[in-house]
């Protein structure tokens, strides 16, 4: 049996979604930058995508933005704020992806910009204080980038109250959104925030695309420079099939948000149950246990050090069962990533990161606990 648990890694395509882009492939040939009669309905297609993506996120098709997926939008919105707004210190917090830490890093190595953390807890809570004091050292120009959700352990920031001290200290504030959109009702008219970042292939999209939303009062420099694409901000021919897709994959997934949400939610609730009362001595990180801070989609387990725990992630992918140590850039290899070390630094056991979708079943709960049965001595 093959047991995929690894959605936050990367979802299944849907059946629709691809039948939309194959006959769009096929249909829609050209330029949506050539002003004739085909070009015009290629580019009535994507600005109809940014339209359905731009009133259900309750923001103006103006201010969502194509790219090639979270990776791009994180570096997008980053490169381009610290450059436009002239910033001179970010603030982040040591458990963002990659994808925002390498690009500040490199502003911080390159353009003279400071970089500052914020405080999180053992599961990964912000220090909203600490965010407060830090942001009241600088007067101005300070970028704060912080997740909605984190992609290892499942965390859920309250962006809310980060954008709410963002303005009380007139400072710019990006979020990785890549672990929420199409997870969770997102209402960007009642938030103080300046871009968020998301990812098709999180919510049974394509792969390499994505969007980035950005206010009016951000207005930035262009990211990508050529043929004026996306209002100026990210030349280059738009991927139009996958914008498409991507578009699908985000009306099916807020149509049917509450349900599915529940659904999942229930899975990981009946695995946490098993897990408790098969194994001594397990833990979870990220507060994985309480759904309203936590992503129903993520549950991250600390098994204890044992002759198993070593090979446990090998040996359950023997089995049939997919899942991952923490990122999908930090599995396979055997060192801890960087979040699971800086929420839990004792830890030296084996931290497996179960990640769900509304395509998984409880049957498939059972088969993984059977496995981790044999497996685990
Ligand atoms: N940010 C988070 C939180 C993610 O989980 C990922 C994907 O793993 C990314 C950014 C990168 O997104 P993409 O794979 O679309 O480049």
């Amino acid at each position: 049996m093959d047991v995929y648990f690894d959605n936050a890694a990367s979802t299944i395509i849907t059946k629709e979604v691809l039948d939309e882009m194959i006959k769009c492939q096929k249909d829609i040939f050209a330029n949506p930058s050539s002003v004739h009669k085909f070009g015009r309905k290629a580019k009535t297609i994507i600005e109809n995508c940014r339209s359905i993506i731009s009133s259900k996120l309750k923001t103006s098709p103006g201010n969502i933005f194509f790219t090639s997926g979270g990776t791009e939008g994180d570096n997008m919105a980053i490169f381009s704020i610290a450059r436009s707004k002239k910033i001179k210190n970010i603030i982040t917090s040591r458990i963002e992806h990659p994808a925002v830490l390498q690009p500040i890093e490199h502003l911080m190595k390159n353009e003279k910009i400071f970089s500052h953390f914020v405080d999180t807890d053992k599961n990964g809570n912000i220090d909203y204080q600490h965010l407060s004091c830090l942001l009241s050292k600088f007067e101005s120009n300070t970028l704060v980038s912080l997740m909605h959700a984190n992609n290892e352990i499942g965390i859920i920031n309250d962006i809310k109250k980060i954008g709410e001290i963002c303005k009380k200290n007139n400072a710019f504030f990006h979020s990785d959104a890549v672990q929420t959109v199409c997870h969770y009702e997102i209402d960007l008219s009642a938030i103080y925030i300046n871009s968020i970042a998301a990812s098709a292939h999180k919510f049974h999209g394509p792969k390499g695309v994505g969007f980035i939303y950005l206010s009016e009062d951000t207005m930035i420099d262009p990211y990508i420079f050529g043929g004026g694409q996306e209002r100026n901000m990210r030349a280059g021919t738009e991927n139009i099939s996958s914008i498409l897709g991507m578009t699908k994959a985000f009306e099916i997934a807020y149509k049917n948000l509450e349900e599915e949400s529940k659904y999942i939610y229930s899975l990981k609730e009946y695995m946490v149950e098993k897990l408790k009362n098969e194994f001594s001595g397990i833990s979870f990180n990220g507060l994985s246990e309480f759904s309203e801070k936590s992503l129903n989609t993520v549950l991250s387990v600390n098994f204890p050090k044992s002759k198993s725990s070593e090979m446990l992630l090998f040996n359950l992918d023997i089995a049939g069962v997919m899942c991952s140590g923490g990122s999908a850039c930090s599995s396979g290899t055997q060192i801890k990533s960087p979040v699971l070390s800086e929420i839990n630094p004792e830890f030296d056991g084996k931290t497996v990161r179960f990640s769900f979708s509304k395509l998984n079943n409880i049957k498939e709960i059972d088969y993984t606990i059977s496995v981790l049965k044999k497996l685990i001595l």
